[in-house]
């Protein structure tokens, strides 16, 4: 079984309540389930009884973790809490456990063309995945932008890497999605490819690596592009709160990109809510919690509304689309992502 490769992780985690404060689910569900420490020792049962593996119970707790990967970030130890349940989703596939409302997702990504539609000239390749592509301000910000640098770039539309299919636990049908979007962008002859979601940056400089697919394009994430174009920021962007990205941080070892931008753009980023480990992206990590459990994802929008100083005034940021469009349909926090603050300083 593919938890059988965190059997060190699930003994420790098994009796560790050191992160549980970090549980982005469990913050707001208050269920003893949706803690790591739980969800470790409901694996350690299956480990004892493969059996267990088929527990509805077991299941809905599985696919409603946040996938923050924060536990793991901050374990001194860096136990993979967040590895383990990845692992059992794909155990759970593979066995033909899925439930309904997981398999409808998975028979949708699955039915989308992987070759994103490209146009333009240039050889640089902004992608908008499909996430992007729902916060149209977000793509309209790096084009300004990018016409404010003088600088020419092709378009990457829609398509599919497999990060859906990845983050259900369908390993093999998202390594397919990943060749074939892979063949497409490598045919396309770019020299770098851009990506603002989170989600879809991890995918193809992580899980694309991970199954042995080859991407010839530098992968850069927007903020990391943004930096190096020759272009003046001429207004600050003051006091702002900025909510780390699960994928950034948590999963790409704390990405230092968006914070030297926005120091680039005279951001004074000040402290949000109780702590600084904490994942206040709605689920960003789990890719589509917000159609899986979207009761869940309201409520951890209304966990955010409420930590923050000022829910009327604030000026949050965030790096990802996924939790901008969250945050906006759900609280009444002014969310920015990181591309529409840089648009906004020219
Ligand atoms: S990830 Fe680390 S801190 Fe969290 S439950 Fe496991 S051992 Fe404890």
């Amino acid at each position: 079984m593919n938890i059988d490769k965190f059997y060190d992780s699930i003994k420790a985690c098994r009796f560790c309540f050191m992160c549980r404060h970090l549980s982005g689910v469990g913050n707001v569900t208050f269920r003893e389930a949706d803690t790591p420490r739980i969800r470790a020792a409901m694996l350690y049962g299956v480990t004892l009884d493969n059996s267990k593996l088929a527990n509805a119970d077991f299941i809905d707790t599985i696919y409603s973790s946040d996938l923050s990967a924060a536990c793991r970030f901050h374990c001194v130890n860096s136990f993979d809490e967040n590895g383990m349940v990845l692992a059992a989703r794909r155990d759970i596939v593979e066995a033909g456990l899925a439930p309904a409302d997981v398999l409808a997702l998975a028979e949708t990504s699955k039915s989308i063309d992987a070759k994103p539609k490209i146009s333009g000239n240039g050889e640089t390749l902004y992608y908008i995945d499909s996430c992007t592509a729902s916060a149209a301000s977000e793509y309209k910000a790096f084009d300004k932008i990018m016409k404010k640098a003088g600088v020419k770039y092709r378009v990457a539309k829609g398509g599919n890497t497999g990060k859906i299919l990845e983050t259900l636990g369908f390993a093999a049908d998202s390594a397919q999605k990943a060749a074939e979007f892979a063949d497409a962008v490598n045919k396309s002859g770019a020299k770098t490819i851009v990506v603002s979601n989170p989600a879809a940056y991890d995918s193809l400089a992580n899980d694309f690596k991970a199954r042995g697919v080859k991407l010839i394009p530098k992968v850069m994430h927007a903020s990391e592009f943004l930096l190096q174009l020759k272009v003046k920021f001429a207004k600050k962007a003051g006091k702002i709160y900025y909510l780390e990205s699960d994928f950034l941080k948590n999963y790409n070892s704390n990405l230092k990109f968006p914070r030297e931008l926005l120091r680039k753009l005279g951001a004074e980023a000040a402290e949000f809510g109780t702590n600084s480990e904490e994942s206040y992206t709605c689920g960003e990590g789990a890719v589509v919690l917000d159609k899986l459990r979207p009761n869940i994802v309201e409520k951890m929008a209304k966990y955010v509304e409420e930590r923050a100083d000022n829910p009327n005034a604030d000026k949050i940021v965030v790096a990802s689309p996924y939790t901008k469009i969250q945050l906006s349909k759900n609280s009444k926090l002014k969310v920015y992502t990181l591309t529409e603050l840089a648009a906004a300083c020219i």
